[in-house]
């Protein structure tokens, strides 16, 4: 279990998270929404400490961390390992094959034997519907097949949780699919992911939470179904403008 207490994160003096506190459970998918600017891929880049908020505090099961007090690097790389990242632009490393780039995370920083990491590599190519694609190159890639790799190279790791960063917003509705398609199925078999997107439909159908936030602050925090039928003004427009 994740769970987030007080977060506040600042930019000069812009206070782009503003005590956000919540609990992303773990074996569900969180979905984020929220208007352009609100916070939401700051708040993700901090539960994966590519940001330092400067305050709050941050529970890893029963571990918990201080962003007041600061993070020593082994705190860091603790929390990195159990909280894969996956961005809108895939970030493949272009000088390695594909398989290289999965077996990459497990070999270098989890000291896995190569063979184990490879056989593990292939498995998961196949299943993101990349089997014959260990060779390839990333430019040798479409953006969805891409997209897939980045997703089999974040499994790799074996996370707790993955994080995603509109996964398909560079992508064309027909590569779009065969991503969504991917994330479908992990939601389904209960791994553990967060993920900031614009696709309302996708978020109605894999979601099993809802996090809505603006201008830093949470406004609605709670199961999808209750999202969908809110009430809120705020939230009933948000969706309207979205679908
Ligand atoms: P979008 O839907 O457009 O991706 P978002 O909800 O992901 O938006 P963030 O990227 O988290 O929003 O940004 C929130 C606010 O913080 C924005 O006003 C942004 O300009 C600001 N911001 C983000 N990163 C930085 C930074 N490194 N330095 C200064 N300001 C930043
Ligand atoms: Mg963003």
């Amino acid at each position: 279990m994740l769970k987030l207490e007080n977060l506040s994160k600042t930019f000069g003096e812009h206070r782009v998270l503003d005590g956000i506190s919540t609990v992303f459970p773990e074996h569900e998918t969180t979905v984020v929404l929220g208007p352009s600017g609100s916070g939401k891929s700051t708040l993700l880049r901090s539960l994966n400490l590519l940001e330092r908020p400067e305050a709050g505090r941050y529970h890893f099961d029963d571990e918990l961390f201080d962003f007041g007090k600061g993070l020593s690097n082994k705190e860091i790389l603790s929390i990195r390992k159990r909280t894969e990242m996956v961005f809108q632009e895939y970030n493949l490393f272009p000088h390695l094959t594909v398989l290289k780039n999965i077996i990459e995370g497990p070999t270098q920083v989890l000291h896995e034997a190569k063979d184990t990491a490879q056989k593990r590599a292939q498995e998961l190519l196949v299943k993101v519907g990349l089997g014959d694609k260990a060779d390839a190159y990333p430019s040798q890639l479409s953006g969805g097949q891409a997209q897939r790799v980045a997703i089999a190279r974040a499994l790799a790791m074996q996370p707790k949780y993955i994080l995603l960063d509109e996964p398909t917003s560079a992508l064309d509705p027909e590569l779009e699919l065969e991503v969504l398609k991917v994330l479908r199925q992990l939601a389904q078999e209960k791994q553990t992911l967060i993920i900031v997107t614009h696709n309302m439909a996708f978020a109605r159908e894999v979601a099993a939470r809802v996090l809505f936030i603006e201008n830093g602050q949470i406004l609605f925090d709670g199961p999808k179904a209750e999202f969908f039928n809110t009430k809120k003004q705020r939230i009933v427009d948000f969706i309207s403008a979205m679908t």
